[in-house]
């Protein structure tokens, strides 16, 4: 499948209501909101409207942002080059920064036709302090700071949410160390304080490092250490039939156990990426060597959108939701009533005003 044939599939798949249907409304007192099926007998043309839709997100552009958490030299750079088969030039960074910061760069890639925004944020010095709330917590604050950015450009009065940039973190890939043990204690903090912000992909960095039956046992061993500790990760979607066999086996594989390299390394008569060893090579387009294909196919290939729409409709909303409800505003009345946006906008005002006669 190619990009647009993927943003194609998409787009007919949201449609999927389109029916020669009608809502018949004889009276505003007779309201049936059942549609009345009807054959169209002719050509009418908007059969043509998800290449409409198609055409104008393809000259719109998409952007996708991805979050790379993991310890400082634990390979995040490299994969995230060898994912976008790109030298996208980020600098080796110290293991001697005071805090953790996070830096975010913005790269514009093109596929065929097909133009991507893509925002690489990654965790600088994460893992390298001792007290643990101050790596996380500065990852929480990040993604809710690019909610809050795009919340307060929806309550704009004249909003431009068309061009707008958005930096909201679409997919967070979590690198765990490949130590064949357990999670670290790090790592369940930090992704229980995602988990609900962000979608977490978590993968075993530098599997070329572990031998392949602790492999097998180190993602058992994660799996139930994620679940035992109430982490949800995010799942490759199965309710979309024609990707829904390859998404739930998918979801038996993870983590991903990935290995990055951009050198290229002459098998037979082609070139392959691959890490080179004294003993052999590990070859990072190999399934039988790691799980990088899959962990490429699936978050660029197959399940993009999808962790796009998840972004929008279940982390931004429950970010949205809670900071609406923070500042009083309701849906319904302590009456069971529903509450007009008006009456909230005039209730917020009111209080603020009270607020400000208090201070004065
Ligand atoms: P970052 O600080 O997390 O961005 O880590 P880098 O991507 O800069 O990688 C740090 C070092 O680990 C470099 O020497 C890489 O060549 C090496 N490295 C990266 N990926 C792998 C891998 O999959 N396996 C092994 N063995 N080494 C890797």
């Amino acid at each position: 499948m190619t990009s647009s044939d993927v943003a194609r599939h998409t787009i007919y798949q949201s449609l999927g209501g389109i029916k020669t249907c009608s809502t018949s409304q004889s009276s505003k007192e007779e309201k049936d909101d059942t549609p009345r099926c009807l054959n169209i007998t002719g050509h009418v043309g908007f059969e043509s409207l998800p290449d409409q839709l198609v055409n104008r997100s393809i000259q719109q552009g998409f952007c996708f942002n991805i979050l790379c958490v993991g310890e400082t030299g634990i390979g995040k750079s490299t994969l995230i080059d060898t994912l976008f088969n790109t030298n996208f030039d980020d600098l080796e960074s110290s293991h001697f920064h005071p805090n953790v910061r996070l830096k975010a760069q913005t790269y514009e890639l093109q596929e065929s036709s097909v133009r991507l925004k893509l925002t690489i944020v990654n965790t600088v010095g994460f893992g390298d302090q001792i007290n643990k709330e101050a790596s996380y917590q500065p990852i929480v604050d990040y993604i809710d700071a690019q909610f809050e950015a795009y919340l307060q450009e929806e309550l704009k009065i004249k909003r431009s949410l068309f061009n707008y940039h958005d930096s909201r973190i679409h997919a967070c890939l979590y690198f765990i160390s490949p130590t064949g043990h357990s999670l670290k204690t790090l790592d369940l903090l930090t992704m229980k304080s995602l988990d609900s912000k962000v979608n977490i992909i978590p993968v075993i960095a530098k599997a070329d490092t572990i031998s392949k039956t602790e492999l097998q046992k180190f993602k058992i061993k994660l799996m139930s250490e994620l679940v035992s500790n109430g982490v949800q990760i995010y799942q490759f979607p199965t309710d979309d039939e024609t990707i829904s066999q390859i998404n739930s086996s998918m979801n038996g594989h993870l983590p991903f156990a990935v290995v990055g390299s951009m050198e290229e390394v002459k098998l037979g008569n082609k070139m392959v990426k691959a890490r080179q060893y004294p003993w052999g090579i590990v070859q990072v387009e190999n399934e039988n060597h790691c799980d990088f294909v899959k962990l490429r196919e699936m978050l660029i290939c197959t399940n993009m959108e999808d962790l796009r729409e998840q972004t929008h409709t279940r982390h931004y909303e429950l970010y949205r939701r809670c900071k609406l409800e923070e500042m009083g505003f309701k849906d319904v009345s302590p009456e069971n009533k529903p509450v007009r946006s008006l009456e909230n906008i005039q209730r917020f005002v009111g209080l603020f005003l009270g607020q400000e006669e208090q201070r004065s």
